[in-house]
């Protein structure tokens, strides 16, 4: 493996109705393609990534940069996270699933099927997330016939640090548990076998539906838990019974505006300050491992990189999208997501 494990690409969407309306103008420009610079009120500050795409970039685009090489780790059986961040509305669903539109009806579109109320829809606007099970399926097909391969997906989201399963979600507050052979797991999470990038996505959307009822339940906003999906792609050589597993994690964090909020009282106040708990350790343990002096890295401090500490730093290899509004309307919130981003460089 060569090069830095955490790559940092920043992505700007177009701006918003609301925003053209406020017609308060652009607060980024862009020196060059791993370089933006945010006019804000207290001056300028230019920031270096791995890359920086504004909103004529494509979700291809995204996807070959941000995806690719950790889809190859993961077949070769590592691990892998890919992280959505920003601001609630900065694009974080957007980026890894696309438009939200049922899974059938994207389907129907690579088929060139009927699209019945979704006419118009483009698949070319699918997200990383349909991209990388396709990829994932392909490599498999690909593979010489002597390699047996099984895939299973896990679905959780992490609510006011309590883990709950999105496919099987009565399983509300399952723990978090360390075995010598199988490592760090989430005891009793459900594990669905699938067969092809579909079934995949199938699975997905029962999640999403899931988060969505339990967050309406909750009488909470879904944008406020940190959903991860995960794929685990184990392969036999059935010549030489040897075996690998890889794992894969997809992870939209919640709207990182909740950091900053003030004014929150009660509930509101204690899920600002919990939810700014496993940001705020994900990014002390992003920072600890792009310091190359570090020799302590605080993943036991909060579930969301508790979970993840087998696929964060070591062998594995780390994507940090960071997405942001390019205006001025939000430009404190912009500037504070591109400070989150270089944290880790
Ligand atoms: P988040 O998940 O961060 O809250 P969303 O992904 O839901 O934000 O994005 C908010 C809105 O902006 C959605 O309507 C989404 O379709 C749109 N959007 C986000 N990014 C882009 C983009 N790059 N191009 C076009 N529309 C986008
Ligand atoms: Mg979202």
């Amino acid at each position: 493996m060569s090069g830095s494990n955490i790559k940092v690409i920043c992505r700007f969407r177009p701006e918003n109705k609301i925003e053209k309306a406020q017609n308060a103008g652009l607060c980024v420009e862009f020196p060059n393609d791993t370089s933006v610079t945010v006019n804000h009120s207290r001056g300028k500050n230019t920031f270096h990534y791995d890359r920086v795409f504004d909103w004529t970039a494509s979700q291809k685009d995204v996807f070959e940069l941000g995806a690719k090489a950790v889809i190859q780790d993961v077949m070769n059986g590592y691990n892998g996270t890919i992280f959505a961040y920003g601001q609630t509305g900065s694009g974080k669903t957007f980026t890894m699933q696309g438009p939200e539109i049922p899974v059938s009806v994207m389907q129907a579109a690579l088929e060139g099927g009927d699209l019945g109320d979704f006419a118009g829809y483009d698949p070319e606007l699918r997200g990383l997330a349909p991209r990388v099970v396709e990829a994932i399926f392909e490599a498999i097909a690909s593979a010489p016939p002597t390699m047996e391969f099984t895939v299973s997906c896990s679905y959780l989201e992490i609510y006011m640090e309590r883990v709950r399963d999105l496919l099987d979600p009565k399983k509300d507050n399952l723990s978090i548990h360390e075995h010598p052979g199988r490592g760090i797991f989430v005891k009793d999470l459900t594990g669905i076998y699938v067969a092809s990038a579909m079934e995949s996505l199938n699975v997905m959307e029962i999640g999403a539906n899931n988060r969505a009822v339990s967050a309406t339940n909750m009488n909470a906003e879904s944008s406020r838990s940190h959903a991860i999906f995960s794929l685990t792609i184990t392969q036999r050589n059935t010549t030489t019974q040897s075996s690998k597993v890889g794992r894969l994690y997809l992870v939209d964090l919640a709207g990182s505006e909740a950091v900053n909020k003030t004014g929150a009282a009660g509930q509101l106040l204690q899920e600002a300050k919990t939810i700014n708990k496993s940001l705020t350790m994900l990014g002390m343990v992003i920072n600890a491992l792009a310091d190359k002096k570090s020799t302590h890295i605080p993943y036991r401090d909060s579930k969301l990189t508790r979970i993840l500490q087998e696929s964060l730093g070591g062998n594995s290899r780390t994507t940090l999208i960071i997405n942001a509004s390019p205006s001025s309307y939000n430009d404190a919130e912009t500037l504070s997501t591109l400070r989150f981003g270089a944290r880790a460089k």
